[in-house]
């Protein structure tokens, strides 16, 4: 009987963890490949897919997901973990922000991508076909690009399939540190189209986007961020001994809003990411070259800290921060269990 995981020449037998490449294309000067990993369990269970490097600049994604693979022993696993460490290989060697070097395009905006279209779009095609749809549960690890300081958060876009959203919504539940993001299309907080997770969700693959990470930064809190969350969806799956440990009470987050320059110059921001807001209160002010502070730039509500732009010199409408709307997530039975707050 064979037993054997595999996707196209890689195949890991029960209790093996093997490694290889998945070529999608080629430069001039050689193959362009996407770097996997197979843990497949000694023991039965499900299958969970982990990627990072959609945006190759989130350096705490990766390297959470190539500890992930180097940690898990797979004598103790039940189930199978697919792991993909840096899925974008041209951003990644170029250290490029959002876009490919080669076409230009968003990876995070061209699923579900084309067999024969440019090599973000094959890359998209091969990595939902033949990779995350093998899967049960998968997991995008991102954080900050280049010039965003971001504040952690999960996120899930409900699909309207009860059982696919209720894993969803529990895998974001626990990987979080805190906020929690449902997107529903109709609403202020959208699926983002042409994301991996959105996509994988449509095609009942439970998926959310995972992201801890700053400012092409490689902080090792944010890597702990994403190695607690891993952890604790495998616990959650039953994938590893133990059950997930949840240090905060959820937040969830409804609605968001970016606060930008109206003048131009110097940036001198009052605010740190994370820090809660209220409306009114200043956000930054503008110096012209001058000297005058020419804006004083005010939050037109309460919210947290998202996304700070590392930008120090602002232009009329350049975004300075863009800020969540949260509540105390509604009891959600799956994962309230886990809560283990020292209140
Ligand atoms: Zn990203």
């Amino acid at each position: 009987m064979n037993t054997a995981f595999r996707i196209r020449d890689i195949a890991a037998e029960r209790g093996t963890k093997q490694r290889g490449y998945v070529t999608v294309g080629e430069t001039p000067l050689g193959p362009i490949q996407i770097p996997l990993a197979i843990i497949h369990g000694a023991n039965a269970g499900p299958t969970l897919c982990i990627t990072a490097g959609v945006h190759a600049a989130e350096y705490p994604a990766i390297d959470a997901v190539l500890r992930t693979v180097a940690g898990l022993d797979p004598a103790a696993l039940c189930g199978t973990l697919v792991a993909v460490p840096v899925v974008n290989s041209p951003m990644f060697r170029a250290r490029s922000a959002f876009v490919s070097p080669i076409d230009g395009l968003n990876l995070n905006r061209t699923f579900p991508g084309k067999a024969n279209g440019t090599i973000s779009e094959v890359i998209a095609h091969v990595l939902l076909n033949e990779v995350v749809a093998r899967a049960d549960f998968h997991i995008d690890c991102h954080g900050g690009d280049v010039p965003e300081i971001l504040w952690p958060y999960s996120g899930y876009a409900i699909q309207g399939n009860p059982a696919v959203d209720e894993r969803g919504e529990a895998m974001a539940r626990v990987y979080s540190p805190r906020i929690v993001a449902l997107y529903r299309d109709g609403t202020s907080l959208a699926a983002t189209k042409g994301s991996l997770t959105s996509e994988a969700a449509r095609r009942g693959v439970a998926s959310i986007l995972a992201e801890s990470g700053s400012a092409g930064g490689l902080d090792p809190s944010d890597v702990q961020n994403h190695m607690h969350g891993i952890s604790n969806v495998l616990r959650f799956f039953k994938m590893v001994p133990g059950d997930p440990v949840i240090r905060e009470k959820r937040m969830l987050a409804v609605d968001q809003f970016v606060v930008d320059a109206r003048r131009g110059g110097l940036l001198r921001l009052a605010i740190r990411i994370g820090d809660e807001i209220r409306k009114g209160q200043e956000i930054a002010e503008v110096c012209d070259v001058f000297g005058d502070v020419v804006e004083k730039v005010v939050s037109p509500a309460d919210g947290i800290a998202r996304i700070i732009w590392t930008h120090k010199v602002v232009n009329t409408g350049d975004p300075i921060v863009k800020c969540w709307i949260v509540e105390p997530a509604p009891p959600f039975a799956a994962t309230d269990a886990f809560i283990r707050t020292a209140a």
